[in-house]
């Protein structure tokens, strides 16, 4: 299995003994705390957790990961200044804009008018990037889009090693390693002991 597969995996690896992150040393997951103790061959690991990450991906699983990362995708969203607030002052300001320019056509304007005609063309300005912005960053991600996402990833997996990191990346939270076993936890909050004796 290449680098960019490990440079995913790898940050995710603890050792039992001591729940730190375990060290790569050439071709093994080494224990942090004792010295050099060699865990497991990457070789023999990878491909296990990468199996247990295919095999949860059933159909009930796809479903309820749609779920948690959708609505993880709201909760941010809600956190954001809201596109409404800016485009009602978008409209105020075109508003008091409007009458300042008929008065300025009639060249019956004071100096404090003029100014005050500058600085909302100012805030116009500002409003309308600060709009399109948000309009850029408030992508809906449905559960349904999420669904069709991991149905990709399932079914080129195998064959294409860029949908395995990301199923690794979107799956697992992490992997504890013991003497013969690790326990691997999936970011679903479920966890699945698989036995590793080399
Ligand atoms: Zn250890």
């Amino acid at each position: 299995m290449n680098r960019n597969y490990n440079y995913v995996l790898a940050p995710k690896v603890f050792c039992g003994c001591s729940h730190s992150r375990a060290v790569i040393e050439g071709d093994h997951y080494v224990c942090p705390s004792q010295d050099g103790v060699k865990k497991i061959r990457r070789g023999v690991l990878d491909p296990i957790i990468l199996e247990c990450a295919i095999e949860f991906l059933t159909l009930e699983n796809i479903a309820k990961i749609a779920k948690i990362v959708s609505q993880e995708y709201a909760k941010e969203k809600q956190g954001r200044l809201s596109l409404a607030s800016f485009e009602a002052r978008l409209q105020t300001c075109m508003r008091e804009k409007e009458k300042l320019m008929a008065r300025i056509e009639d060249g019956n304007v004071s100096e404090s008018e003029l100014a005050r005609a500058l600085e909302l063309k100012k805030e116009e300005i500002q409003l309308q990037a600060l709009i399109e912005q948000e309009k850029k960053e408030s992508i809906v991600l449905s559960e349904s889009m999420v669904m069709d996402r991991l149905k990709e990833v399932q079914e080129n997996v195998r064959t294409d090693p860029k949908y395995a990191w990301s199923l690794i990346d979107l799956l697992i939270d992490s992997i504890t390693l013991y003497e013969d076993s690790a326990l691997i936890r999936f970011n679903t909050g479920e966890t699945q002991k698989v036995n590793t004796f080399d």
